[in-house]
């Protein structure tokens, strides 16, 4: 037996409060006061079944706590405070209830954890495939969010944390290989970097993004967008021993891995040294902004280019 569409909502409604001023779940549109001097961020991702994950190399507690937490991390990726989120979800019959009230939980956990309320949505059927949709608010003062656009010739490229370990744990469940810990949690449940974009917005960084389709890939669009060029040392890349372990045991390069894996969830950047000195975050230099030039980055210490994930 399966709720119907409107007791699923009803027990979406229950399991998340509307902040004091909100008004949530339940009318046509969710109404949220406007904060002076403040700009509102807005990020929108679809995750969808055979394309962003396999039903059965996640659980609907990962899968929903995932779908909160990639979408929080634009918001990290701008330096911004999440504010709200908007769940869209075509559900096939498939899954019944239990999979259902797991999903929400997990969606609710993470949610909670960056104080995240989600304050509407749709709910639909689909005839095979689920898919996802989420829409995160988030704000921050005036003009002061970060962007793809500022690097300047001379920042340093860094980035919060880890590279590649999401990737080998989606390389270890796609083909089956026994589980290490660190590296599915990588995967399955990331943590986008919150605290860590509100940092470097207030120690002055000059460009950010979070890190979904690796650096590679990610790095290319700061480029673009700043109109720069970049040199990355590979021997500069923080790679974990679980995931070097991972990359020796398998042949794989973790390089590789770090860099054109994907899903990582950090958040890469380029800020000065005065802006670096001013930084309480743990952070890991991996390269340099450098004047627009032919090569768009050099990769240092590498024998062959790096491209990243591809969605098309
Ligand atoms: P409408 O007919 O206006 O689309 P719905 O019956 O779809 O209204 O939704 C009723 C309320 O439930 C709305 O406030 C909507 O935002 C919310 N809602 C529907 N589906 C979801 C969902 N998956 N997650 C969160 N809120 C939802
Ligand atoms: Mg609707």
């Amino acid at each position: 037996m399966s709720l119907g569409e409107f007791q699923f909502i009803s027990r979406i409604k229950d399991s998340f409060r509307s902040p004091e001023g909100v008004l949530g779940i339940g009318d046509d549109c969710a109404v949220l006061p406007q904060h002076e001097g403040r700009e509102t961020l807005v990020s929108s991702d679809m995750l969808v079944e055979d394309v962003h994950f396999l039903l059965d190399g996640i659980t609907p507690f990962e899968l929903g706590w995932k779908s909160a937490a990639v979408n929080i991390s634009d918001i990290a990726g701008m330096g911004g405070k999440p504010v709200a989120s908007f769940l869209s979800l075509a559900l096939p019959a498939k899954l019944d209830d239990n999979w259902r009230e797991a999903f929400i939980e997990g969606y609710r956990q993470l949610s909670e954890r960056f104080d995240c309320p989600l304050l509407g949505g749709d709910t639909t059927s689909s005839p095979e495939k689920l898919s996802i949709s989420v829409t995160v608010l988030g704000e921050c003062p005036a003009g002061t969010s970060l962007k793809r656009s500022g690097a300047k010739v001379g920042d340093l490229i860094c980035v919060t944390g880890n590279l590649g370990a999401s990737a080998a744990g989606l390389d270890s469940i796609l083909n089956h290989r026994e589980a290490v810990r660190e590296l599915l949690d990588a995967h399955l449940k990331p943590l986008p970097r919150i605290c860590e974009g509100i940092s470097l917005r207030e120690a002055g960084a000059h460009s950010c993004m979070d890190i979904s389709d690796g650096v590679a890939s990610d790095l290319r669009h700061i480029c673009e967008a700043s109109d720069v060029c970049a040199e990355v040392d590979v021997n500069l890349l923080p790679i974990s021993s679980e995931t070097r372990a991972y990359a020796d045991k398998f042949d794989k390069s973790a390089a590789g891995l770090a860099l054109e894996g994907g899903e990582d969830y950090e958040l890469l950047f380029t800020a000065d040294e005065a802006a670096l000195a001013g930084l309480a975050i743990p952070y890991y230099r991996i390269g340099r902004i450098v004047p627009k030039c032919e090569t768009q980055i050099h990769w240092i210490g590498a024998d062959r280019d790096y491209l990243g994930y591809r969605h098309f």
